[in-house]
């Protein structure tokens, strides 16, 4: 199936083509013809599945353009606001279809203004209430949608939603989407919507294949030693590492900044600019690594995140959908890669069980398997250098008092902190360990709490790894200075 089955306006047509879309989702093949037929819909279908362009297309395409408000979406969170508008206004520029922007903490003026010359509207549901309800703002849209709505209710915003259709048109054409459906969803749909049409998108269509997802089971204590030491490994060109509380955001941003990485946080405490200027930073390359908690960093849409950590297991399934589909997007590869406890581990496996989806364990690389990496991708990174004349002018100049042999040592010695591992050399828990563990906690014997303890005589002497480099001294009197070299060495 292709996009220009479905007779778009040809300004959207022509605005897919300029995004680059090729074929349409699954959701957007379910959902686009029977919104263009005039049904009302419940979708359900997460981030990530290019909902936004299942609703957007083909209600813009139905627009007149006559200068009135004739769209409006209402979404949980001011990041997914300026998402679901930045995705819009791409797809309405051609076809003078201007998108505003409404979400809380910021002047009212502004967004007024923008409204009165908008066709269409996407807001949070708190401000949007409040500006209906002064009389601030008088909207007639005959496109109503509710994006993520189970958020929204999770969120505490049901009464919000119910008083903002008192202010709405009876004659309306209303879509819900949401990742899930639990009934207070289901109720809602009740009320607002009319002979719905259902889309539903499969538990294996949710889960993007092009995401690989592995899981490291670690001792509590060594949380912040296994996460540095994978991002060593894998070295992520932009990841996001997902926290469950606000302070755990704070001390591990503290904690990787000291150890020599860009990173920054993203939390719901944060000052609307800040955050604001934090997003824009990490999107454009200033910042490589964010940490962030579920809420904060829902609806994120930044194409190009290479890695997912989950520093902790998220409470429940849904989230762990939320979080790993900030990666794997558009098209593009990605891992999502998550710590567990011993006593985690069952929740590994229902995750598992409810998304439909299988997770690989692993090991914790050692020192000299991080090494050997960086190693190889020093010596890549070394065979595609361009030779340039400075180069050339400097070894001649040292060649006045040293032999060549002396200087290539030299320069060998000073990349050496771009190939040197710190940190203690086995983390973690060895795969015969994990799988025994994993026995246990099926069988619902022993717990994961026992495993605590037992984790670390089984695999300390044992045939865990090859190259395992034991007796490796902690190597912190040399400090961290090496680590700027974490963003050049080994990155292409
Ligand atoms: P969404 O689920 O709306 O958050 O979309 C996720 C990402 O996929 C966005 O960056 C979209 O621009 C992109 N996208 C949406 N539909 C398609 C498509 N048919 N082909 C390729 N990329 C798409």
């Amino acid at each position: 199936m292709k996009f220009t089955d479905f007779n778009l306006k040809p300004e959207i047509q022509a605005a897919v083509d300029e995004a680059g879309f090729k074929e349409p989702s699954p959701v957007q093949k379910d959902a686009i013809p029977l919104v263009l037929e005039g049904h009302d819909l419940i979708a359900q279908a997460q981030t990530g599945t290019g909902k936004t362009a299942a609703f957007g297309l083909p209600i813009m395409s139905m627009m007149k353009g006559d200068g009135s408000v004739e769209g409006l979406v209402i979404v949980p969170t001011r990041e997914l606001a300026m998402q679901v508008s930045d995705e819009l206004f791409r797809f309405g520029k051609s076809a003078g279809l201007k998108t505003a922007t409404v979400y809380g903490g910021t002047a009212y003026g502004k967004q007024i203004e923008r409204i009165k010359q908008a066709s269409i509207v996407v807001a949070t549901p708190g401000r949007l209430q409040d500006l209906l309800q002064s009389g601030k703002i008088k909207i007639n849209p005959h496109f109503i949608v509710l994006d993520e709505a189970d958020e929204m209710l999770d969120m505490g915003f049901l009464d919000e939603i119910k008083n903002i259709f008192t202010f709405l048109p009876k004659e309306r054409q209303t879509l819900m989407f949401s990742a899930t459906m639990p009934n207070a969803i289901r109720k809602l749909a009740e009320q607002i919507l009319k002979n719905p049409k259902t889309v539903s998108i499969t538990k294996s269509e949710t889960t993007n294949t092009n995401i690989t997802q592995f899981y490291y089971v670690v001792q509590e204590r060594e949380r912040d030693d296994a996460l540095v030491r994978l991002i060593d490994y894998k070295n992520p060109q932009k990841c996001i590492i997902f926290c469950r509380m606000k302070k755990e955001v704070d001390r591990l941003v503290a904690h990787m900044t000291a150890q020599g990485f860009k990173v920054s946080g993203l939390h719901g405490d944060m000052e609307q600019k800040q955050r604001e200027v934090t997003i824009r930073a990490f999107k454009q390359g200033g910042i490589d690594i964010f940490i962030a908690t579920d809420v904060a960093a829902r609806g994120l849409d930044v194409n190009d995140v290479t890695h997912v950590f989950n520093y902790h297991i998220p409470f429940d399934s849904e989230s762990y959908v939320h979080r790993i589909g900030r990666t794997g997007r558009g098209g593009k590869s990605g891992e999502a890669i998550t710590l567990v406890s011993p006593n985690e581990l069952r929740t590994i496996k229902r995750i598992e069980k409810d998304v439909g989806t299988k997770m690989t364990t692993q090991v914790i690389p050692t020192r000299m398997e991080v090494q050997n990496n960086r190693n190889d991708a020093l010596i890549t990174k070394i065979a595609e250098t361009q030779i340039t004349d400075k180069a050339i002018e400097l070894v001649k100049t040292l060649q006045h008092d040293l032999d060549i042999v002396t200087i290539a040592h030299l320069l060998a010695s000073m990349v050496q902190n771009e190939i040197s591992v710190k940190g203690k050399d086995n983390i973690g828990l060895g795969l015969e360990e994990i799988e025994l563990l994993i026995e246990r906690a099926m069988q619902n014997r022993g717990g994961g709490g026992g495993g605590r303890n037992r984790g670390r005589g089984n695999y300390r002497g044992g045939n865990r790894r090859r190259n395992s480099n034991s007796g490796g001294e902690r190597n912190g009197r040399h400090g961290r200075n090496g680590r700027n070299s974490r963003n050049g060495g080994g990155r292409s």
